[in-house]
């Protein structure tokens, strides 16, 4: 299992090589010129204070903590699928913010407590903002950084060891700097002055958090691969736009410039898990595609099944039963009083040239399905229909079918393969024979040959049967159409097949009154044309 998730690696079906489309980067280029726009327009009026809004801090922290949680679960499980270092890192990076916002909403002063909970000081909410905007970049820069190492395979084996491993230090890590600016934030820097206003130390910290936020933009754009990958670079510029603003001029908690910078904050969270899970999606409807497409295949591979057994069968009948009849001609020939072995020699001759004709029809239909080659050769369309008059007069005479042959006398020889042609005679004679057969009126069986436009030798098989059922006459050649009780649909599909790998035509039209007209053409032998394997296109 782990080796073929290890294949995925590199294919662009996995959401993490997903080249970016120009809409994405149209889009994300959009974005970034907004983030622009708020940060020009906010930037004058970044000290103004707006109103303490009491809701805001909860409504974001939780806002942010089921993005970033989400966010995280979805890359965990992407590492789970491609275990590339790159993606666990980024996975333990949204997992740290979403755990870090956290303390930070219960130690934020007067949200659930006056002075917040969990023992924190004035410092601890200033510094937890800090390791977190610091913590963030960090891990994009080391995704970046391991986006090109191969570390599929190291990780292979190891993926959920990995995925506890990583939670696990995480979780120890947003535990040990909440214990650290709690319990010892009276000792550490000061980065606020009272609840709302900021210490200079704070302008000091911004400029390594830039710093980062700038190094991972750098790392990211000189490695941009994927959409995750520029959706990333969205991502730092808003966390550049945060804290710009935060740097500008004297920046203060519930300032126009605070808020501003938490609403930036909250977009760097939701954008890639909007981007996630709009690839997701789209990467479910090709998997849907994919396996529908995958079905039809095998269906269409079923029926071909069903279609070739029912063509063997289907063609093999004629020379079998005719097989039949001469064995048991034969036989009493020769068991009578006075046996007559001219005529069982010759039925006993029948019976061998009809038992390699039925090798010959497999073999045929065997190629017809192979898409293998047929040795053409120049052919008297007239000797073939001749032949394959003779291949069928048994069942004409038993069903006392009258023949009227018209042979144009000048035909150019055509190109093709004999068995085959004599095939589509054979099987279009037989549905003529039957055809007359329920019928009560006169039966005759009219073949014509002649020389059709534009270079093609045209033969028609005219019958005066039934005629073709009402609404029939388009789905006659589907393969497995039938109408008739014991009938398998495979002739005319067969000869249609055969007829048009000679690059010809058959078709058939309806006569006035009663009776069907089937034509074929195959096309007149090229002046110096020889004796070569063709294709087959069936
Ligand atoms: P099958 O003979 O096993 O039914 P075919 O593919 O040869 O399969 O024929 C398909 C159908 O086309 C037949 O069932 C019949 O309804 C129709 N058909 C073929 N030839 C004729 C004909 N000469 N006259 C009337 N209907 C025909």
């Amino acid at each position: 299992m782990e080796t073929s998730l290890l294949d995925l690696e590199g294919h662009e079906f996995v959401l993490s090589n997903l080249p970016p489309s120009p809409t994405h980067k149209r889009l994300a280029l959009g974005i970034v010129f907004a983030l622009l726009v708020v940060f020009v327009v906010s930037a004058p009026f970044a000290t103004l204070p707006i109103r303490r809004i009491d809701a805001f801090v909860p409504a974001y922290a939780t806002a942010i903590f089921v993005n970033d949680l989400i966010t995280a679960a979805l890359l965990f499980a992407h590492f789970a699928i491609v275990p590339s270092g790159a993606l666990l890192a980024l996975a333990s990076g949204y997992l740290l913010t979403a755990l870090i916002v956290i303390p930070w909403a219960l130690t934020f002063p007067g949200v659930f407590s006056p002075g917040g909970l969990l023992g924190a000081g004035l410092q601890s909410t200033a510094w937890l903002n800090a390791i977190w905007h610091v913590g963030f970049p960090l891990f994009v820069i080391a995704y970046s950084l391991l986006k090109e190492a191969d570390s599929v395979q190291r990780f292979s084996r190891v993926i959920r060891p990995a995925i506890l491993a990583s939670v696990g230090l995480v979780a120890a890590f947003v535990g040990s700097a909440t214990a650290l600016v709690t319990v010892g934030g009276r000792i550490m820097p000061a980065l606020m002055f009272n609840e709302e206003r900021t210490a200079n130390f704070a302008y000091y910290l911004n400029v390594p958090i830039m710093a980062l936020v700038a190094l991972a933009l750098v790392l990211l754009w000189v490695r941009v691969r994927s959409v995750l990958d520029l959706w990333l670079m969205v991502v730092m510029c808003a966390y550049a736009t945060e804290a710009a603003l935060q740097l500008f001029p004297v920046p203060t908690r519930f300032s126009v410039g605070w808020y501003a910078g938490r609403v930036c904050g909250l977009l760097s969270g939701s954008l890639v898990l909007l981007i996630l899970l709009q690839q997701i999606t789209m990467l479910y409807g090709q998997l849907l595609h994919a396996v529908l497409g995958q079905r039809r295949e095998r269906e269409a591979r079923l029926m071909t099944g069903d279609a070739i057994s029912a063509s063997i069968a289907h063609e093999v009948k004629q020379p079998l039963g005719a097989i039949v009849t001469n064995a048991s001609a034969g036989l009493n020939l020769l068991k009578s009083a006075e046996p007559d072995i001219d005529m069982a020699e010759e039925a006993f001759r029948d019976i061998v040239s009809d038992g390699h004709r039925a090798a010959a029809v497999i073999d045929n239909i065997r190629t017809l399905y192979r898409k293998g080659t047929q040795t053409w050769t120049s052919l008297d369309v007239n000797n073939v229909v001749r032949q394959a008059l003779a291949l069928v007069d048994d069942s004409l005479r038993t069903h006392r079918v009258d023949v009227r042959a018209d042979f144009s006398a000048q035909l150019p020889l055509v190109r093709g393969e004999q068995v085959q042609l004599q095939q589509v005679l054979v099987n279009l004679i037989t549905n003529a024979i039957d055809s007359m057969a329920t019928s009560d009126g006169e039966r005759v069986l009219s073949i014509r040959s002649e020389l059709h436009h534009s270079g093609y030798v045209m033969v028609s098989v005219e019958d005066t049967g039934k005629g073709l059922d009402p609404g029939a006459a388009d789905r006659i050649f589907n393969p497995l159409f039938t109408t008739k009780t014991h009938g398998m649909g495979m002739g005319l599909a067969i000869c249609r097949s055969i007829v048009e790998a000679h690059e010809g035509e058959l078709w058939v039209t309806a006569k006035p009154v009663g009776g069907a007209t089937f034509h074929f053409t195959v096309p007149v032998e090229a002046a110096g044309a020889s004796d070569r394997a063709l294709p087959l296109r069936v």
